[in-house]
């Protein structure tokens, strides 16, 4: 889309939440400039809807999920472009979901997920646009310190992960959201 249409839609939702500044608007341009700008209204219009007013700004991560369950339920009007090449590390999403921090509350370890982006194949280019900084393969996933695949903890590996995960983060020393990706 066009920064034009980008802003007006920014400035749509900025009405309903909290407003970014403009360092923050450039790098969510840069991150979510190849969706269409018919599917950014809809993904829009959709988190105000379901966000109260007075929510901090979507995430990233929330904006791509939202055009991806978009592209799901649009598969009419998804150009060639985006087709999907078979991938048995990823299933073809081009992605992994994985776990990166999990905090206790009173129901239970929530655990908090991120996307990493599939070395395997080129469907990255569906969800990130352009080329990410850094692709993963499942091995690289299961062999970090931190990161675990989502539906893993049945593994050793996931539980023993899981159970040090706040003392592995104190150990790299900074706050996992700084950890490039
Ligand atoms: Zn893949």
């Amino acid at each position: 889309m066009r920064i034009e249409e980008f802003t007006f839609q920014v400035q749509r939702l900025e009405k309903w939440c909290k407003k970014l500044t403009e360092d923050q608007k450039d790098v969510l341009y840069e991150q979510l400039k190849h969706i269409p700008a018919e599917a950014f209204r809809d993904v829009v219009t959709d988190f105000i809807h379901s966000l109260r007013p007075g929510s901090p700004f979507p995430s990233i991560t929330a904006l791509k999920e939202a055009w991806i369950a978009w592209k799901a339920s649009h598969p009419e009007k998804i150009a060639r472009e985006y087709e999907e090449e078979f991938c048995p590390e990823c299933g073809g999403k081009g992605y992994f979901e994985v776990v990166h921090e999990v905090v206790p509350s009173k129901f239970g370890p929530v655990e908090y997920t991120t996307m990493l982006p599939c070395a395997k194949c080129g469907n990255w280019k569906k969800i990130w646009g352009q080329k990410p900084k850094r692709l993963w393969t499942k091995e690289e996933i299961k062999a970090h310190p931190i990161f675990y695949l989502k539906g893993d903890i049945s593994t050793p590996a996931g539980v023993e992960k899981r159970r040090n995960i706040r003392p592995l983060a104190e150990r790299v020393g900074k706050s996992l959201n700084d950890i490039p990706f």
